[in-house]
């Protein structure tokens, strides 16, 4: 049974095992406040329903989440708009990098998915067309998820990321041209900026995701509700979309539903059991860490527990 299992243990065990494979890759530079980071970090922190919480290594550090907050603004969109959301944007893996602007085009402006910069900046423009204040109802929304007060943006990392945003921003006035995006493309950019570099723990992260992990029970929190398959649908977003064109690697090797960040975060669910956020900044050529991807596959595979 699982919650027999000595999970700490196998996490310390797996953390040694995987330092091989520690130097490999290196941090995000595209946006320049992310390429100061030590590349060093690891930290993994495991939030089980109903059981103990085990940890290792940097799992209180607060580091970039990046595209993990694209999770968090689906939630509230769905929320905002229920079915009518996926007339705007389309729920199938691109097989693209994450900046992709191809696709798009021969598309006519219909973004494949949430996940992907295109998806996101338009999940981005619903939330800024139905909330007075999105900016603030996003980060009070992580804040009671996370049980996190301190939870914040950083202004470092935003001005960071919207001085440099010229793909994000080809892809937004691409999006305007088919008449998918409502709120001027500098609002977009820079609420997506924003949402992008909030600062969270490996800690923040997995307590976070529990909301996800219970895919049993509605979800009710901070004025975001998701009935019992709205988390269904969020979680098998994750599972087909949450790394890019590495969906399917991550899906083969790790078996459960997640979304990565550029920041080197990866947060992953097994619904009604448990989530767990791994963070270590070297990243593959997909904008996936490396070590992350390493330790959940190690997880899964020592635990004999997948969703498959
Ligand atoms: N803010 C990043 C970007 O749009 C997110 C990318 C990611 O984490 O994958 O470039």
């Amino acid at each position: 049974m699982m919650h027999d299992r000595n999970y700490q243990e196998i996490i310390e065990n797996i953390c040694r095992e995987i330092q091989p494979y520690a130097q490999l890759g290196r941090q995000a530079d595209y946006i320049p406040a992310l390429a100061s980071v030590d590349p060093d970090k690891f930290g993994i922190y495991l939030s089980v329903l109903g059981g103990d919480d085990c940890m290792y290594g940097d799992y209180d550090t607060c580091f970039s989440i990046q595209s993990i907050a694209k999770v968090f603004s689906l939630a509230i969109a769905l929320s905002l708009e229920g079915e009518n959301l996926w007339m705007r944007l389309g729920k199938e893996p691109s097989g693209t990098p994450f900046n992709s602007l191809v696709q798009l085009e021969y598309e006519h402006g219909r973004p494949r998915n949430p996940f992907i910069n295109a998806g996101a900046l338009v999940v981005a423009d619903v939330l800024l067309s139905h909330l007075d204040d999105a900016q603030e109802f996003f980060i009070q929304f992580v804040r009671q998820l996370s049980g996190n007060v301190t939870v914040d943006y950083s202004m470092e990392v935003a001005e960071s990321e919207y001085e440099t945003a010229y793909l994000n921003a080809s892809i937004a006035y691409l999006l305007k041209h088919y008449v998918n995006l409502h709120n001027p493309v500098d609002e977009v950019l820079r609420f997506y900026s924003m949402i992008c570099s909030v600062e969270m723990s490996c800690r923040d992260l997995a307590r976070a995701f529990v909301a996800f992990a219970k895919s049993d029970e509605p979800f009710d929190h901070a004025g975001v509700k998701l009935s019992v398959s709205g988390v269904k649908r969020i979680n098998a977003i994750m599972q087909t979309c949450g790394f890019y064109d590495e969906a399917g690697e991550f899906s083969f090797l790790v078996g459960l539903p997640g979304k990565s960040g550029v920041g080197g975060g990866i947060v992953a669910v097994y619904p009604s059991r448990y989530s767990i956020a791994v963070w270590s900044p070297r990243l593959n050529k997909h904008g996936n860490s490396i070590m992350g991807i390493k330790a959940l596959e190690r997880f899964t595979t020592e635990t004999s527990e997948s969703i498959f």
